[in-house]
């Protein structure tokens, strides 16, 4: 007997709801024919504000653009250090070696798998002994949990550093009274089309309340332009977000709000059902989690088989991520805090994440959980 295999981010549930207002949106930007920068840029960018609270949004062409762009603008130079956690996605340290920077990787926590802040005062530490210039810490909010700023931006603020949020996964959550685009001195989003709030295609955005910080990414993504389009100020990039773009967030940005509380609901009703065979994912008191995914720990001598045995049965699964960043051939040069990142590593061994989308229904969820749960008792 063959199954039906579910997906593992239900796109389509989300096109039936929404499909037609997004279609109507890019036909209009068809026919208007401003495809670069056009009206829907702006009016996206107002939306966005308005939805987090911050000042200012400039949005770009992807969320790796989100990340470099603010390390452009604080003329960050080589020799500079950069703190960010090693169990991550390779952007956001990606950046960082962009510049000629470098990248110090730090553990995370077990429990929130996002950085650990007495690691990052020891790296601080470390990086100062070895004749570091250490300038920036790039948190991130990892499966869309937000990190812990405040203990972040105490440590910050102490050595004289700057913050910077990797929010690809978690634009919609909160962190204490603080909606993410708010947090850190800049904050940057990725719309690539599986993140929460995704596009057709790549997409992303930087948040700041910081003027000056705004005028000059406004100017990177174009090139560096000063007062007019041929006069060049500072060397930028082309990292405009396309208007068709634009016009698909704007319809989808409606709904986000929504479509989170439905993540939370299905997040909820996982942990319910798997805290007493799994660690099932730990959020901090007064914080909400975009739920850009739903990851457990299983036993890392068991995992592969798990994952085959769901996949049999049509549950996909995800590992993100099977390599912590330091262990990367790209990135195993660069310093690790102390004699190594046991956290991260044994993370990338035990995580498995399971479908997460706002419209996994109940009967949808309890065949993953049935299914997983006999996987883990067969073998
Ligand atoms: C997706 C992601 C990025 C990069 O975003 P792109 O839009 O794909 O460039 C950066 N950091 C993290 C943590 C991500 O998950």
């Amino acid at each position: 007997m063959s199954v039906s295999s579910l997906p593992f981010i239900d796109l389509n549930a989300q096109r039936a709801r929404i499909g037609t207002a997004i279609d109507a949106g890019l036909l209009r930007v068809a026919a208007h024919g401003q495809y670069i920068l056009g009206p829907e840029v702006k009016a996206l960018e107002a939306d966005l504000n308005a939805f987090c609270g911050a000042k200012h949004c400039i949005s770009v062409a992807n969320g790796t653009e989100a990340l470099a762009m603010p390390l452009m603008a604080k003329g960050l130079k080589p020799g500079d250090a950069v703190f960010c956690p090693s169990f991550t996605f390779a952007a956001t340290a990606e950046v960082v070696a962009w510049l000629g920077a470098i990248p110090v990787f730090v553990d995370v926590h077990p429990d929130t798998f996002n950085i650990n802040v007495d690691s990052l005062a020891s790296g601080i530490r470390e990086a100062k002994a070895k004749g570091l210039h250490p300038k920036a810490i790039i948190a991130v909010d990892l499966f869309g949990q937000p990190a812990d700023y405040d203990a972040i931006e105490a440590l910050a603020v102490e050595h004289g550093l700057w913050v910077m949020s990797d929010a690809a996964q978690s634009f919609g959550a909160t962190y204490r009274t603080r909606k993410v685009g708010t947090i850190g001195l800049v904050t940057a989003t990725s719309f690539f089309p599986s993140k929460p709030l995704g596009c057709y295609g790549d997409g992303g955005a930087i948040f700041t309340d910081d003027d000056e910080m705004a005028a000059t990414l406004r100017s990177l993504r174009v090139h560096g332009q000063g007062s007019d389009k041929y006069d060049n100020v500072r060397i930028g990039l082309n990292a405009r977000l396309d208007t068709m773009q634009a016009a698909v967030l704007i319809e989808k940005l409606k709904i986000l709000a929504d479509e989170i509380d439905a993540r939370e609901r299905v997040a909820q009703r996982y942990s319910s059902m798997l805290h007493d065979v799994v660690p099932v994912p730990h959020l901090l008191p007064d914080i909400s989690s975009a739920w850009a995914q739903y990851t457990v720990l299983v036993p890392a001598a068991k995992r592969a088989l798990i994952i085959a045995r769901l996949k049999e049965q049509g549950v996909p699964t995800m590992v993100y991520y099977p390599k912590p960043l330091h262990r990367q051939t790209a990135y195993r040069d660069f310093p690790v805090v102390g004699n190594g990142l046991p956290v991260s590593e044994r993370l990338a061994d035990e995580v498995l994440s399971l479908p997460m989308h706002p419209y996994l229904d109940d009967a949808t969820q309890d065949r993953i959980v049935s299914t997983f749960r006999q996987a883990l008792k067969d073998l």
